[in-house]
């Protein structure tokens, strides 16, 4: 691309970081309306809706959070020095638009931007919002083909209904997902699920639909290498997304989220299993539920941003090739 250069994040050596407008990763805005908005190809997008969450709500503050605390990353990878910004060129194309007086719509909304991001061939790359920000996301980038899905998360959010009428909560987008076709259920693995339940139904839907997961116990007693050895291999070299649900992490090290559950990966191994997606073919990554409501120092946000950056560099390094 000589002569025609990456869009650069603003370095703290120009102008202090803690000055300027704050946009993911201090990259530049480059909306649909932007000229250059065709060079665009891993964007990075805001979902502030939270519409799907069923008990303590927050996450459609997490975009400004994280775009605020975004301003910290540096632009090289201090353990893997992988440099995103050289390698491919990333942008902030903004925030998706919700409706807050409208589930439906919302979804609508998400689907038909995402769906813009993909036809214009532009890998997003989302802070949330809630976990049910991924099935429209989902639906606009599986639409033609199912997708391998790898999801970090303390919860499996393979529920059905939640109060006898609720199909679109953030207990469910992947229950959805699952039957509309998105998914390849051989090629989906969820990793860290613990906490207290309402019963086995979703872990005996998953088993029952040849979908692998890895509890928190395994996960503790294997290590975080030999987990993330089998799941490159359950999703292999085909078109993957991932989705990274903050409370993933222990709750020391993430408070800041609607569900936490004790017992979870600390920051360190939270940041390895991103590291561990090296090479893969990964056409879109979210990281939700950080909720700003419930992240009293920030720390969760930044810890959410952390690890934005390190799938921003594997995607960023795979797509190099
Ligand atoms: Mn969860
Ligand atoms: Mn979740």
């Amino acid at each position: 691309m000589a002569g025609d250069p990456f869009f650069q994040p603003v370095s703290g050596m120009d102008l202090p970081r803690f000055a300027g407008v704050p946009t993911f990763m201090r990259l530049p805005l480059v909306d649909f309306d932007h000229p250059r908005f065709a060079d665009v190809q891993i964007a990075l997008v805001g979902a502030p809706w939270d519409g799907g969450t069923t008990n303590r709500p927050g996450p459609r503050h997490g975009p400004r959070q994280l775009r605020d605390l975004s301003t910290m990353i540096r632009a090289k990878n201090g353990s893997t020095w992988v440099a995103p910004f050289e390698l491919v060129n990333c942008a902030d194309v903004g925030d998706v638009a919700p409706n807050p007086a409208d589930l439906m719509d919302s979804l609508a909304r998400m689907e038909a931007f995402y769906t813009r991001l993909k036809v214009a061939g532009v890998r997003p790359l989302t802070g949330g919002g809630d976990h049910l920000c991924t099935l429209p996301i989902l639906r606009a980038l599986a639409k033609d083909r199912p997708l391998g899905l790898i999801q970090f998360d303390s919860h499996t959010d393979l529920n059905d209904i939640y109060f006898g009428t609720g199909k679109y909560t953030h207990g469910t987008p992947f229950r959805r997902a699952m039957e509309e076709g998105l998914i390849d259920p051989k090629r989906y693995v969820l990793i860290g699920i613990r906490g207290s339940a309402y019963g086995r139904e979703d872990w005996d839907y998953a088993e029952a639909n040849g979908i692998r997961i890895i509890g928190i116990d395994e996960f503790h007693r294997r290590g975080v290498e030999d987990v993330m050895t089998e799941a490159r291999a359950i999703v292999g070299d085909g078109e993957t997304y991932v989705t990274y649900d903050i409370d993933f992490v222990d709750p020391t090290f993430a408070p800041g989220t609607g569900t936490p559950e004790v017992g979870g990966p600390n920051s360190w191994q939270a940041l390895q299993v991103a590291r561990a997606l090296r090479g893969l073919n990964i056409v879109g990554a979210d990281l939700v539920e950080v909720s700003p409501p419930f992240d009293q120092t920030g720390g969760t946000a930044w810890l959410g941003i952390s690890l934005m950056f390190e799938m921003l560099c594997v995607m960023a390094e795979r797509m190099a090739r």
